[in-house]
């Protein structure tokens, strides 16, 4: 069988879950279907002879309506016949204008750099893989383009600008602009892209050839380390992956301390964040410093309880829950635990992936700082509490990153 890439697969490879390091020979797939973890229901393997044409045709749009979403204005504001026009950049300068770089800097980076770097990458991989040829730097693009995947946020953006344009509402009529199109285009193709931008679309499924002992199921009892990037699994004496070379590790170096300290500083950074003004409101040159829990409690006033309640779960909720979860994993993995892995490893999942959506409310903020510039009549201007939240944000989505889910599974040799 051929895999999208032109790998020979013959429906024996070895693999190793990345989620909780079981080792599993799997079979000969069918075209359109997947091979999930036996244990904890990780997807190990896509098989579709089509991936690589659909990720270059995805990637390539993403490519056209980015250019489209900088070219034309994403929301304008009408108000006593002014009109604000507010761009994908827009919300980065007002950021950049009210000293507040930092902010300016994720932002721009989150919704527009890393994303198109990420598009350029797949690109790049699959154009080359698709003409058949090998790119030249496979292993360091790949290993990029990988890494900067999740911190691209367009999903988190698009949700910032609608809960913007409900809250503008009721100081002017919004008018949704082409680029808010393009953005909605952009997010459901980069999606479906996502979907088919598996390791083994690059990289060829093939393991050694050992015999897996049924008692013993983790590839660290077999003497097999699995590179964390490529998938590969390779014998536990080798400190780098022949094929993608990042480094190699059992587990990953020093996961709980560093999870730990990220989430402590989280912990300590959140205080601020709800402490200090995320944005200043001033309506006919009365200013008004709001919180966090201050403009969910504006937006419970202004009649709209279902955008309040989003706004809370995001920025209260969620990384309140983040900082729970992660103590419970922490702890119950340091005491030696061998309770309910599979339920902890999808307490895991749910932080790795609501974590980055804590984020819309700093695009809110930017997007509300950059289109209410109306001079007497309202202005809106980020407070440092902003600052403070995406910290708390980015620690928190770096934490989930430093962790390693496999250490939940390492004392259940048998389940
Ligand atoms: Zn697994
Ligand atoms: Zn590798």
């Amino acid at each position: 069988m051929q895999t999208p890439s032109g790998h020979v697969y013959d429906g024996q490879g070895l693999c190793a879950c990345p989620q909780c390091d079981q080792l599993h020979r799997l079979p000969a797939l069918k075209e359109n279907t997947h091979a999930r973890c036996q244990r904890c229901g990780t997807t190990l393997f896509r098989h579709s002879q089509r991936a690589l044409d659909r990720v270059l045709a995805l990637n390539l749009t993403v490519l056209l309506l980015l250019l489209i979403v900088n070219s034309f204005p994403l929301l304008s504001l009408k108000v006593s016949g002014r009109i604000e026009q507010a761009d994908l950049l827009s919300g980065v300068q007002a950021l950049w204008q009210a000293g507040q770089w930092e902010l300016a800097a994720l932002v721009l980076l989150t919704s527009l750099v890393f994303p198109l770097l990420t598009a350029l990458g797949w690109v790049y991989l699959s154009g080359s893989l698709r003409l058949g040829k090998q790119p030249a730097g496979l292993a360091l693009v790949y290993r990029l383009t990988r890494q900067l995947a999740p911190w691209s946020l367009i999903g988190v953006f698009m949700l910032g600008v609608l809960i913007a344009i409900f809250k503008l509402l009721d100081l002017a009529d919004v008018i949704p602009g082409i680029a808010l199109a393009a953005l909605a285009t952009l997010l459901v193709c980069s999606t479906a892209a996502r979907i088919f931008q598996s390791p083994n679309l690059v990289w060829p499924l093939i393991g050694p050839q050992i015999e897996i002992r049924h008692d013993h199921p983790h590839a660290l009892e077999h003497g097999l380390h699995h590179c964390h990037h490529c998938h590969l699994l390779v014998n536990e004496e080798l400190t780098q992956c022949p094929r993608c070379h990042s480094r190699l590790h059992a587990r990953l170096p020093n996961s709980i301390n560093r999870t730990l300290a990220l989430m402590l500083s989280a912990a300590v950074l959140f205080i601020p964040a709800n402490v200090y003004p995320v944005m200043t409101v001033t309506r006919f040159g009365v200013g008004e410093p709001s919180t966090i829990l201050g403009g969910v409690l504006q937006l419970i006033d202004a009649g709209m309880l279902p955008l309040a309640l989003l706004v809370l779960f995001a920025s209260i909720v969620v990384p309140g829950l983040k900082l729970l979860i992660f103590t419970l994993l922490l702890v119950s993995i340091r005491l030696g635990s061998s309770w309910r892995p599979l339920d902890r490893t999808r307490l895991y999942r749910f932080v790795e992936v609501v974590g980055a959506w804590s984020m819309v409310d700093v695009y809110l903020v930017a997007i509300l700082a950059a289109v209410v510039q109306l001079d007497f009549l309202a202005t809106i201007q980020p407070g440092i509490g902003a600052t403070f939240f995406a910290a708390v944000v980015v620690l928190t989505m770096f934490a989930a990153h430093s962790f390693d889910p496999r250490l939940i599974w390492d004392n259940n040799g048998k389940t």
